[in-house]
């Protein structure tokens, strides 16, 4: 996982503490709304109780925030936080950096025997003692400038770190073998290195080889798109033997010209950010990784945070196996002293401390698992089926409630009885006695789901299932409760609706209103009227319309409801053309099974 949201969430600033109202008018939601999703967290909270941040920004994170915390870090903390990458640099303190270089192309065209022969005549060997083993990343001098090339060749790993959101490569150099001409997946490089806007060299190599055939392989690349310099475009090709090693020096050439022209620039004086290349778990030394510094300097003894990981810089050695202090922007360097083993293209940041780094490490965990919890729909009658040919359900869970102990039985074991080759029907628990909180405790902890035979839901537990989606099913009739089960277990299953009707109105007066238009002026003849009810309005016992109910009025003022006996203003969503005697009935779907 990056370190960033996959979609953006809404930010939102929470206090180290707040109460539970407070938070509902944050996230502008209600204050039950916040309590329900609490004791989803298993946090019981009344309106008025307060909360911690860490509490507040899991729920907030439910919810779709982005929870940020609103308390001013330390000093030392604000100052030394590596501002994340996005956030631009005064271009005052930009200064060049050296470019950092990927080789691409079709098997067997010689990459890693480019990257092999440039490593082996150009880098000076390092003293004994260091760090020996491959590192992924080396760094060549060329007339005072230095060059980074990235030593894990291919696209694989381009295209993985980019997907990461980390692209570390400047320059691409594509390898193709001038004996055997564009491939398909030199193609496909191409299209990665077009895709990340990173600028091509050619490298035609293999120039050592009879058949080499260098102007084939530019005419071939024109059709891709890749005009060379001789043919008019603005393409470098150099041609290379990767085994004699000719043609390496004008390679680096093209190189430095290439990234003179990128002007490419960092800040070494702040905190280093960087991205890691390659990681291991080193049996004597514990993990380490090979980063590449993005922007910034990194330091021994730096507190870091990469993903969920955190640490602190041990050591650093850079390429060669020597120790090193510090490295700065396209230095790549190995460190150790993390404490997990970190995916390649994940970010390191530079914090202010240890502490600051196991905290914002522990906020990403639980900010991930608060997102897993929200991902992770519990199971449910109306879309078992689904699940079961998904293959995701093998037995489905039942809690099961009745009024008197010789129904719990012989539901229990009708029920059972219906487990099929697919998925087999388990009852956990069978009871007398209402649904409470702990069945639904129950349930939700096992992912199933509630029967109810003969017996209501407490109000404590009906929240409850609400807020974590356990699904609890009523019923009166033993049959039914068998054919609904059967039914969901064969995705034959369909909710039955009944309407229930909440009141009427009579329409006695019109009133106009520039904004809503015509308000009907009703009395209430029968049942309570609610805003948000869907209605049929009737005239001579003809439906004419059916709508719903969007504003309540009782004189100047909006009202939830309205009760019989009582007049108010009725105004419906695309309906106005109200007549005096029309009766307005109101109405809401219940479901039946
Ligand atoms: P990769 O799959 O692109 O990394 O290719 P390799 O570097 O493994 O090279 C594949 C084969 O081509 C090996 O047998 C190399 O020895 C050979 N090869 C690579 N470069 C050259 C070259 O410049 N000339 C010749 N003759 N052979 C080469």
């Amino acid at each position: 996982m990056t370190t960033q949201p996959a979609s953006r969430a809404r930010q939102v600033s929470l206090p180290a503490a707040l109460t539970v109202r407070e938070l509902g008018d944050l996230l502008a939601v209600s204050p039950v709304e916040i309590i329900k999703r609490l004791m989803t967290h298993g946090v019981m909270a009344a309106v008025n109780a307060t909360i911690d941040f860490e509490t507040a920004a899991i729920v907030a994170v439910d919810l779709g925030f982005d929870p940020q915390s609103a308390v001013p870090a330390p000093a030392a903390a604000t100052t030394a936080i590596a501002p994340d990458e996005d956030e631009p640099d005064d271009p005052a303190s930009l200064q060049p950096r050296s470019p950092v270089v990927t080789i691409l192309g079709h098997v067997d065209h010689g990459k890693t025997s480019l990257l092999d022969t440039i490593r082996k005549t150009r880098v000076a060997a390092g003293e004994a003692g260091g760090i020996t083993q491959h590192v992924g990343a080396y760094q060549v001098e060329r007339d005072g400038h230095t060059i980074t090339f990235i030593d894990t060749p291919g696209h694989a790993a381009f295209t993985a770190m980019r997907a990461r959101g980390a692209q570390v490569t400047d320059i691409a150099v594509l390898v193709v073998a001038a004996d055997d001409g564009v491939m398909p997946q030199t193609i496909e490089a191409i299209n990665h290195a077009l895709a990340a806007g990173v600028p091509i060299i050619i490298a035609i190599n293999k120039m050592d080889l009879p058949g080499a055939n260098p102007d084939r392989v530019k005419q071939q690349l024109t059709e891709h798109n890749l005009v060379v310099e001789d043919y008019g475009g603005d393409v470098i090709a150099v041609p290379v033997s990767a085994t004699k090693g000719t043609g390496i020096d004008s390679l680096l050439e093209s190189i430095l010209l290439v990234a003179e022209v990128a002007e490419l620039k960092a800040n070494p004086n702040r905190p280093g950010n960087a991205v890691v290349i390659e990681a291991e778990l080193d049996p004597g030394r514990g993990p380490i990784a090979t980063v590449l510094v993005k922007n910034g300097t990194l330091r021994q003894g730096d507190a870091v945070v990469a993903g969920e990981i955190s640490g602190k810089v041990k050591a650093m050695f850079d390429h060669r196996g020597q120790r090193m202090k510090e490295a700065g922007p396209s230095t790549p360097v190995v460190i150790m002293g993390i404490e997990a083993v970190p995916d390649a293209g994940e970010r390191i940041r530079v914090v202010a401390d240890e502490k600051l780094a196991r905290q914002m490490v522990d906020d990403r965990k639980r900010r991930r698992e608060a997102a897993e919890q929200r991902d992770h729909a519990h199971v449910n009658l109306d879309t078992l089926f689904n699940e079961i040919s998904a293959g995701k359900l093998k037995e489905l869970i039942i809690v099961l409630k009745a009024d008197v102990r010789g129904s719990v039985e012989a539901i229990k074991s009708s029920l059972e009885q219906l487990s099929t080759s697919e998925v087999k029907v388990k009852i956990i628990h069978g009871g007398t006695g209402n649904v409470s909180d702990s069945d639904v405790m129950l349930a939700e902890a096992s992912n199933g789901i509630i029967l109810a035979f003969n017996v209501k839901t407490e109000p404590s537990a009906a929240k409850r299932a609400d807020a974590t989606g356990v699904d609890i099913r009523t019923y009166s009739i033993i049959y039914q409760l068998l054919e609904n089960i059967e039914k969901a277990l064969a995705g034959m299953y369909e909710p039955v609706y009944n309407t229930v009707i909440d009141g009427h109105a009579e329409v006695r007066q019109l009133f106009k209103s520039s904004k809503l238009g015509q308000i009907a002026g009703c009395y209430v003849l029968d049942g309570t009227l609610k805003r948000n009810l869907n209605v049929r309005v009737i005239r001579n016992k003809q439906e004419i319309a059916r709508s719903r109910c969007e504003g309540l009025k009782r004189f100047q003022d909006d009202v939830r409801e309205v009760q019989t006996g009582y007049e108010c203003g009725v105004v419906l969503s695309n309906f106005d053309k109200f007549q005096s005697g029309d009766i307005i009935e109101f109405f809401h779907e219940e479901r039946a099974n």
